[in-house]
């Protein structure tokens, strides 16, 4: 799963807020992760993350 700054990550579990979409801001051994639904910033293992994408959304993709 190539993963990207910048992209939105549509997860298969939802945030506690809700959304399921995620922003990633920062890649590493932990993604930093922004919740489009009410802006918190998570960190999480890359493994975790990974396992938990449903899709990713780039601009480029997006209609
Ligand atoms: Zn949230």
């Amino acid at each position: 799963m190539n993963v990207l700054e910048g992209d939105i990550l549509e997860m298969k579990k939802p945030h506690p807020c809700g959304d399921k979409r995620f922003k990633v801001h920062r890649i590493g051994i932990d993604f930093r992760l922004e919740c489009m639904g009410c802006g918190r910033i998570v960190l999480a293992p890359r493994v975790k993350i990974e396992k938990n994408i449903k899709k990713i959304i780039r601009d480029s993709e997006e209609h």
